[in-house]
């Protein structure tokens, strides 16, 4: 079960990565651990007026190239080693992208399922207040994450600038637009996402038109990826799954309906015209592309073996564990890493960073232009790197990533 633990897997991978770079002992020790993490107890009021105590948590894991940036959770198995292996893989994410950024991330240990609306956002205040003083627009930017909205960006954005004093928009993206949000934040995800996929098939040959595909995951960036696969490339999308279980048609998913259904009635069970499948049939399943779009761990050593895709799109963060991705290599699966295929968000989030800082906005034809300029050039370098060191594309990407944090540290007189 160690091989689970996602923070041991980010130090696996990062281990991985600094043997190939040949990465001195101090650089590499440095970035195997956070460089300042807060954990919080939150007192909040709820509705019956009884108190509830929640566990919460920043890591702000590395900002040599930059203000650390990265979502916040809500979820009932937040601790404190997921939120390090998503600030580990923010850090890695921002600097494949090359963004001038560090990485972080936040959780909250809660169920927000079980929470009315007015007790979200005493939680959300809370929060910021306890975090709020290590957070600012050149210190550490939040954004959403899974469980996490607009909504609960607002309230957080809200409490910063009232601690403040003053509006305070680039403290945190993700933002609804009159606050200083961004066009194209919602599908930013799954739109850079596509824009990596359209790159990686060019190079594999594998013509997306028409392709199948399989999603597990149909929230906020599963449900945009299905989407923008049928919109864009018309891929026939045979499987959805969620929580609650999954869907099959061999005949192909309309993703805008199941959308609709899944706003209708919380999942995409019971969708009409569809067999049931489980989680581990959908991962199991004859497509060309396979997204894992829900959680991490997903793909093990256990089933690495019965994956049959030709590519695997990760718009989850940590899909796959570091055993499963060398049987994937050994198979020929093509692995689009997570911190390449899913950085489309944190792409627009910096891109909501910069126009909050000018007050000036964007129109979304630019936001897709420059998402697609900083896809592209991200996946040539990524792709640059496998070829030359010929090792499985995860390691490559890390290669990437790791090397430009260690030269800003180098150059910062670090190590
Ligand atoms: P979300 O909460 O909107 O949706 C999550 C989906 O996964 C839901 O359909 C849920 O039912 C499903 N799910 C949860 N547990 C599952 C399980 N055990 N088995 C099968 N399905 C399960 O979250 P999201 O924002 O769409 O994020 C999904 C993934 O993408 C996460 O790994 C997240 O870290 C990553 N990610 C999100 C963003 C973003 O912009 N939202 C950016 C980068 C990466």
């Amino acid at each position: 079960m160690a091989e689970l633990n996602p923070f041991r897997i980010a130090q696996q991978q990062l281990d991985e990565a600094a043997e190939a770079l040949g990465l001195d002992s101090a650089t590499h020790e440095a970035l195997r651990w956070p460089m300042r993490e807060m954990i919080v107890t939150l007192t909040v009021r709820m509705d019956d007026g009884s108190v509830k105590i929640f566990r919460g948590y920043r890591v702000q894991y590395n900002d040599a190239r930059g203000p650390t940036k990265g979502g916040i959770r809500f979820h009932p198995q937040e601790t404190l080693d997921t939120v390090r292996a998503l600030a580990a893989w923010m850090t890695w994410k921002t600097a494949v992208m090359d963004l001038p950024l560090g990485g972080g991330k936040g959780g909250v240990t809660c169920n927000p399922k079980e929470m009315s609306e007015a007790e979200l956002e005493r939680l959300s205040r809370a929060y910021i207040r306890q975090v709020g003083r290590i957070l600012g627009p050149e210190i550490d930017v939040p954004a959403p994450d899974v469980n996490t909205t607009p909504q609960v960006m607002a309230w957080m954005m809200d409490e910063f600038s009232a601690l403040r004093g003053y509006n305070v928009p680039g403290v945190i993206t993700g933002k609804p637009l009159p606050l200083g949000g961004s066009l194209g934040r919602p599908d930013a995800t799954a739109r850079g996402g596509m824009y990596a996929l359209r790159e990686a098939a060019k190079v594999l040959d594998i013509p997306l038109e028409g392709a199948t595909a399989a999603i597990q995951g149909f929230g906020n960036v599963g449900q945009h990826a299905g989407i923008l696969a049928q919109e864009l490339f018309h891929m026939k999308i045979l499987a959805v799954a969620d929580e609650f279980g999954g869907i099959y048609n061999p005949h192909g998913i309309d993703a805008k309906a199941l959308a609709e259904h899944v706003r209708e009635t919380g999942s995409v069970t019971r969708f009409p015209g569809t067999d049931s499948i489980t989680n581990q049939e959908l991962l199991e399943m004859e497509a060309d592309v396979l997204f894992p779009a829900a959680i991490e761990g997903v793909i093990t050593a256990a089933n690495a073996d019965k994956i049959k895709a030709r590519v695997v799109c990760e718009l989850a963060n940590g899909p796959t564990t570091p055993e499963a991705d060398r049987i994937l290599h050994d198979r020929g699966i093509f692995v689009l890493p997570d911190i390449l295929a899913n950085a489309g968000g944190v792409t627009v989030s910096y891109f909501e960073q910069v126009q909050n800082a000018y007050n000036f906005y964007w129109t979304l034809d630019e936001i897709h232009q420059r998402l697609n300029q900083k896809m592209t050039k991200a996946f040539a370098d990524f792709y640059a790197a496998y070829q030359r060191h010929k090792v499985h594309p995860r390691l490559a990407a890390y290669m990437v990533a790791v090397s430009r944090v260690a030269e800003a540290m180098k150059l910062r007189g670090w190590v």
